[in-house]
């Protein structure tokens, strides 16, 4: 639903109530032009929000909360134009005269202070919307929503045990699970951990985490790294061979840890099989780049050059014409070579500035792996780009 439609909806209330002026317009002639005004201004206003003219909108719904003091919907959609056009303080302003009014219902009081919650969001005073989401979830008023909202805070603040907190507070309010989510910040608490090298509490978050989450890719990946920096190599293969089953996508980001664990316990053979069976099954190109390098180191370089030229074929990759470019730099000379170093500069332009990874929610593009999207805040929806450009 585009922004214009969602603000139709909210202001369907106050339709409702022209409908009904003008209804008793019919019955009672003696309130006449005021009647008349209000609903003739209301309609206009109406028309210039579905135009998108929204400074003529604003006009008219300011005029009509004036004229009609009773109106809370006509006060909640004008705030709510205020802020989606970043005019936050405007916003506040409504909200916090909404909310000043007595005779206001439990419920309405308790819409205008969410609003006024997004409005301080929406201006970074994050400090005075947790206040206000925090004694929401207290008085047990739309609890739901407020709890989303401080969860977001959160996260957005990087504080992932009160993010956990919320979250299953969230579950009980709704029943509905948030385990996927819940376990994306066990993960966030274990990689500072790890990052500190307290691996004992790494371990423990993601323990929390497949506790939840038994499948959770981001906790085997965390696991098969603390294990390959505590130096137990065997469990960190099996951690990491162990995300390639759960989800191939993610293959790219274990790769390089995961071929040096096999170096370090000479397990060659093992790196081959698992290359080669993971080429089976996924499309991108950062395993046959491994399993090109693994050849070229076990079996010479022409045998790297031949399998890149045969995968070529199959699916075009620029970034494996690139490696098929640097295995044959070494044996050209002369004009040749030139050609050659040209060739992959440009193929390197090419790749310049790609995103390779795509959120699957909103588009986002990113250049690097995100466990969040950056812009529309899911979690585990950015994924590499196949293709040729691609991964
Ligand atoms: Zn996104």
């Amino acid at each position: 639903m585009n922004g214009g439609l969602a603000l139709l909806f909210l202001l369907l209330p106050v339709a409702a109530f022209s409908g009904w002026v003008l209804g008793r317009r019919r019955s009672e002639r003696t309130s006449g032009e005021r009647v008349s005004e209000l609903s003739t201004n209301y309609f206009r206003g109406l028309n210039y929000l579905l135009n998108e003219q929204q400074d003529k909108a604003i006009e008219v719904f300011l005029k009509l909360a004036e004229i009609n003091r009773d109106t809370v919907e006509t006060h909640l959609a004008l705030g709510n134009l205020f802020r989606r056009r970043g005019e936050v303080d405007r916003a506040i302003r409504v909200h916090q005269h909404l909310i000043s009014r007595p005779h206001l219902s439990e419920d309405e009081k308790t819409v205008a202070l969410l609003e006024l919650g997004e409005d301080y969001m929406r201006a970074g005073l994050l400090d005075r919307a947790e206040t206000l989401f925090t004694d929401l979830v207290a008085m047990d008023a739309r609890a739901p929503s407020a709890l989303r909202h401080l969860i977001g805070i959160y996260q957005h603040e990087r504080d992932w045990s009160k993010a956990i907190e919320n979250a299953q507070r969230l579950e009980r309010a709704t029943g509905e699970s948030q385990s996927p989510m819940i376990a994306q910040f066990h993960c966030e608490l274990a990689d500072l951990a790890r990052a500190q090298g307290a691996y004992d509490e790494a371990r423990a978050q993601v323990a929390a985490a497949f506790a939840i989450e038994p499948d959770c890719v981001r906790a085997s990946m965390i696991e098969g790294h603390v294990e390959a920096s505590t130096g137990h190599l065997d469990a960190a293969i099996t951690a990491f061979e162990r995300v390639a089953e759960l989800d191939v996508d993610y293959v790219p980001e274990i790769l390089s840890p995961l071929l040096d664990c096999y170096a370090r316990t000479q397990s060659m053979q093992r790196a081959e099989e698992f290359l080669s069976g993971i080429i089976e099954r996924y499309q991108g190109v950062s395993p046959v780049l491994a399993l090109a390098k693994l050849y070229a180191a076990t079996r010479g370089e022409e045998a790297a050059a031949q399998f890149l030229d045969r995968i070529l074929r199959q699916r075009p990759s620029v970034r494996a014409l690139m490696a098929l470019i640097d295995v044959n730099l070494s044996s050209v000379s002369g004009e040749a070579r030139e050609n050659f170093l040209t060739l992959r500069d440009l193929t390197r332009q090419l790749l310049e500035g790609k995103a390779m990874y795509r959120c699957n929610r909103c588009g986002f593009g990113a250049k690097a792996h995100h466990w969040q999207c950056p812009s529309c805040k899911n979690w585990g929806t950015v994924r590499p780009i196949h293709g040729v450009v691609g991964e």
